[in-house]
């Protein structure tokens, strides 16, 4: 029993929505998935610029560090600024010391002029060295010839591709064109409606809060064959890993009670296998027996005390130690202002 881990790692992230809460109600209150994403984060993605995207991402790798996170898989959209946002998200989060892997999730929602200046962005930073995967947001709003393009990118970078898969309903026959494309190092995101037997390659990863919160029902990691691994992501909403944790165990529980804390944990230690430097990373908790599954699973509200990011403090006594956390708060909040004006 112990009160240090390694640093956590969130599997899935979009840094660029640290600005929504509290963002003005949609003109029309959403009864579908496909109305959340139109309503709510297609009208917010278009919205964004580099300034107001520069300023979310600071804000959510300073609360990945307040959390013990010390690395983050995003994945990002900003249609109206394409060019450069991966690297606006890639400078702040190195301002603040937490690792990140970038992504641009191309779609052909705005034409194929639109899939291509994705597809650029997510070529211009991999071969400029930026760490990362081909992003692509989901294969219902993509173009079979889109989804080929971001397998072979991703494969001449000898990284995998970041992909929501089957969140909801319209993504249903996802599986059937990805098939022929996806390899093991392919990040699967939400696989809620994915069937058992879907036979793609990759990590799927789970985001309990953000599935309850979006009403598209229970991925059910359990059901995928055990060589399948699977990690845990918030999906945008923070990068608490021990609270992702505790409510994947809550969620798992209400569908099987003979459920164990030890499966959601087996889930959060997957990320490690992503990002394995992030095992060099030390958390020092506010509770001494934080890495053991059932005592952490009833236990909310533990905090990072410490985090040491490669030999470096980067959290003191709960406080950033290289930048203001004051700065980075009222800047959001500038940002945010700006952002809800436009929508
Ligand atoms: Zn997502």
């Amino acid at each position: 029993m112990s009160n240090t881990t390694p640093g956590m790692v969130c599997a899935h992230h979009h840094l660029y929505s640290s600005l929504a809460r509290g963002m003005p109600a949609p003109p029309s209150t959403p009864t579908s998935f496909l109305g959340v994403l139109e309503q709510i984060w297609w009208r917010l993605d278009q919205a964004l610029d580099l300034e107001m995207i520069r300023a979310s991402a600071l804000l959510g790798a300073l609360e990945a560090l307040e959390s013990g996170t010390t690395a983050i898989i995003d994945h990002h959209e900003s249609p109206s600024a394409i060019e450069g946002s991966l690297s606006v998200i890639a400078q702040a989060c190195a301002e603040v010391g937490v690792r990140v892997m970038c992504a641009y999730g191309i779609t052909d929602r705005h034409g194929p002029d639109g899939a291509a200046a994705g597809l650029n962005e997510n070529r211009r930073f991999l071969a400029e060295g930026g760490r990362g995967y081909v992003g692509v947001h989901a294969a219902f709003t993509c173009s079979d010839d889109s989804l080929e393009q971001a397998a072979s990118l991703a494969a001449e970078f000898g990284t995998g591709v970041h992909i929501h898969v089957a969140e909801g309903p319209d993504d249903r026959e996802a599986h059937l064109r990805l098939q022929q494309l996806s390899t093991s190092d392919w990040l699967l995101i939400h696989a809620v409606h994915l069937p058992t037997d879907h036979g793609l390659a990759g990590t799927i990863v789970h985001n309990p809060r953000s599935n309850m919160n979006n009403a598209v029902g229970y991925a059910d990691p359990t059901r995928f064959p055990e060589s399948q691994p699977v990690a845990l992501g918030t999906d945008g909403i923070g990068a608490d890993m021990l609270e992702e944790f505790r409510l994947a165990y809550c969620r798992h529980r209400e569908s099987n009670l003979a459920a164990t804390p030890d499966a959601a944990w087996n889930w959060l230690s997957t990320g490690w296998n992503l990002v394995p430097e992030a095992l060099n990373d030390h958390v020092r908790w506010s509770y001494d027996q934080v890495d053991n599954p059932w005592a952490a699973a009833f236990t909310p509200g533990v905090a990072a005390q410490e985090v040491r990011i490669d030999g470096e403090i980067l959290l003191l006594e709960g406080k950033p130690t290289r930048v203001d956390p004051l700065e980075i708060r009222a800047k959001a909040k500038e940002q945010a202002q700006r952002l809800f004006a436009k929508l």
